[in-house]
């Protein structure tokens, strides 16, 4: 079959849970993934074919797409921070936020005396992504990342493999972690942050294949990894050390009252690229 044939009955299919342009995205995303061709070529060469085996491989992505799997796992990867990253239902996809954060931690630090030779950790990190994109754009550092769940970190190994980045990965529930035993520049973390409450919001994609371990939180301890993090964080960050967090955006004011109450200084909360308060530093 012609693939500008498919693709119209691809993004048709599609039309009653995606709008067209999302729809086009995922049919793109797909041809360069499993055909290494781009949207050019195909105007290029309309004349391009789909091999019958082909077909099959479109079709077992479209069912699922049409359950509203999200892309990402279909093809088991997404980009964040410029850089390739594995994914499946083990970890979260990496969210656009998230890499404001990154930037914000790597931006905010370039230009200081000590961006060389920074000890970093990322708590509850994932596929990865915060710790091996600050390892791959930051000069010499040193990246410890610490997760919960050994599914999670068997991926983020993958990733940090991908990326040719040395990141330290260690089991633990900071939870129960009382004294993290080193002392770092840059404590990060985006753990859950989503209540019950909030349930609503969170689009069914979400709720149906994400895991829930890395989203949600109790309505009445929202803040139960937070409070925890920054106890730790006035005890293992070295002078003048930052912590940096991605936050619910309903709890700002919350976050920085926490901040303020542990005793962080030079406290900014930052807004997002959609204007929703996302996320906060403190230093010591
Ligand atoms: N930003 C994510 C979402 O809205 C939540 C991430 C988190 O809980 N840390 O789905």
């Amino acid at each position: 079959m012609k693939i500008k044939e498919y693709r119209s009955q691809f993004i048709q299919e599609l039309l009653p849970i995606y709008d067209e342009g999302e729809a086009e995205s995922f049919f793109y995303l797909i041809l360069e993934e499993k055909r290494q061709l781009k949207r050019i070529d195909l105007a290029l060469d309309p004349e391009l074919v789909f091999s019958e085996e082909e077909m099959v491989l479109w079709n077992s992505i479209l069912e699922p797409l049409k359950l509203e799997i999200p892309i990402q796992y279909l093809l088991g990867k997404t980009s964040f921070y410029g850089l390739d990253f594995e994914v499946n239902d083990d970890v979260l996809i990496p969210r656009p936020e998230t890499e404001e954060l990154v930037e914000w931690i790597i931006k905010g630090n370039s230009n200081t005396e000590r961006f060389k030779d920074l000890k970093i950790l990322d708590i509850g990190t994932g596929s990865g992504c915060i710790a091996i994109s600050l390892a791959k754009n930051i000069p010499n550092a040193k990246v410890y990342a610490i997760d919960v769940s050994e599914k999670a970190l068997a991926t983020a190994k993958k990733n940090a493999v991908i990326n040719q980045v040395d990141v330290a990965f260690i089991t633990q529930n900071i939870l129960e972690t009382a004294d993290l035993n080193q002392q770092f520049d840059i404590i990060v973390s985006n753990p859950p942050y989503v209540r019950n409450l909030e349930k609503q919001e969170i689009k069914k994609n979400v709720l149906n294949n994400e895991p829930h371990l890395a989203l949600f939180v109790e309505d009445d301890d929202a803040l139960i990894f937070y409070k925890k993090i920054a106890a730790l964080a006035q005890k293992n960050l070295l002078e003048n050390g930052q912590l940096f967090f991605e936050i619910n955006q309903y709890l700002g004011k919350d976050m920085v009252a926490l901040l303020e109450k542990t005793n962080f200084k030079n406290i900014e909360l930052r807004k997002d690229i959609y204007g929703n308060d996302r996320m906060i530093r403190g230093t010591i």
